[in-house]
């Protein structure tokens, strides 16, 4: 797939999967705006990408969950660049707890990263889609997005609604050559996995090793952890789709996991 004269923005780009994502864009030839909450780590990931494709990579600061943060960022963006032709809403956090044990805040904080900071960019950037008639938009599912775990509440239920916002975006978008999707993983070893597993293993009783072994890979065909660079590729695959025929749609990628 090339992505040559694209311009795209990656949220939650400054790490783990959407930071592999930014850097797979680019090589792929796409110019990529690195929005997150760190900006330093943002600055970090686009001057690298620079240095091998000066003028490649922009970083952006953003809080996806702020509206007018987003709607700057997407601002700078089509500043610098004219256009958004590819948005990857990634930016996401894991917050395990028992639902008795869950506060109430970190409900709400769980449901506006993944909620409302895919509403919120993916409504900053649709109208330079339309008026150019084409766009792709992903949203950063999970294996989470059409199964349950426990400890999950907010979770499961974000990544669950991000099935239902592409769809229905999906279904506006179509008429003006906007296509959705959603990438649905399985456990990749990032920092927002790392900090879950000695969270669940005090939850559950159990040891790190077995949070590993049984909780995250327990059911997949190979016990192996599904990688940044798989994500990146399937990431790549949407944005580089040709046609509306793929739209709507989620694809899993998880080592087994989760087999339909
Ligand atoms: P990560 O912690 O490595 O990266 C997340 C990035 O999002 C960080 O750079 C962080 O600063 C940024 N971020 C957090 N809150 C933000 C906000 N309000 N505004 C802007 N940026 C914000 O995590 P990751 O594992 O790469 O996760 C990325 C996405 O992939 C998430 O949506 C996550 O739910 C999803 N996912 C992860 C896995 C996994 O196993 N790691 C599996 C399936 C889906």
């Amino acid at each position: 797939m090339d992505l040559s004269g694209k311009i795209t923005l990656v949220t939650g780009a400054a790490s783990g999967i959407g930071l592999a994502i930014a850097q797979r864009y680019a090589s792929a030839g796409a110019k990529v705006a690195i929005a997150d909450l760190k900006m330093d780590a943002a600055e970090a990931a686009a001057a690298a990408i620079n240095a091998e494709r000066p003028g490649a990579a922009m970083a952006v600061a953003m809080d996806v969950t702020d509206e007018d943060q987003v709607n700057a960022g997407v601002a700078a963006v089509v500043a610098a660049w004219g256009t958004v032709d590819v948005l990857v809403s990634n930016a996401g956090i894991q917050i395990v707890n028992p639902i008795e044990q869950f506060a109430f805040a970190d409900w709400k904080k769980m449901l506006a990263i993944h909620l409302d900071g895919a509403f919120l960019t993916t409504k900053a950037v649709i109208p330079h889609m339309y008026a150019q008639g084409s766009g792709a938009i992903l949203y950063m599912g999970s294996v989470h997005s059409t199964l349950a775990s426990p400890l999950k509440s907010a979770y499961v239920t974000a990544k669950h609604g991000l099935m239902g916002l592409a769809r229905t975006v999906a279904n506006e978008g179509g008429p003006k050559g906007v296509r959705t999707n959603v990438i649905c993983p399985g456990f990749v070893r990032t920092p927002l996995v790392d900090k879950q597993i000695p969270e669940q293993a005090k939850e559950l009783g159990i040891s790190e090793e077995d949070v590993v072994k049984k909780v995250m890979l327990g059911q997949t065909v190979d016990g192996e952890f599904t990688t940044v660079d798989d994500v990146a590729e399937l990431a790549l695959f949407f944005a580089g789709f040709p046609s509306n025929a793929l739209t709507g749609q989620s694809l899993v990628a998880s080592h087994g996991w989760s087999m339909r």
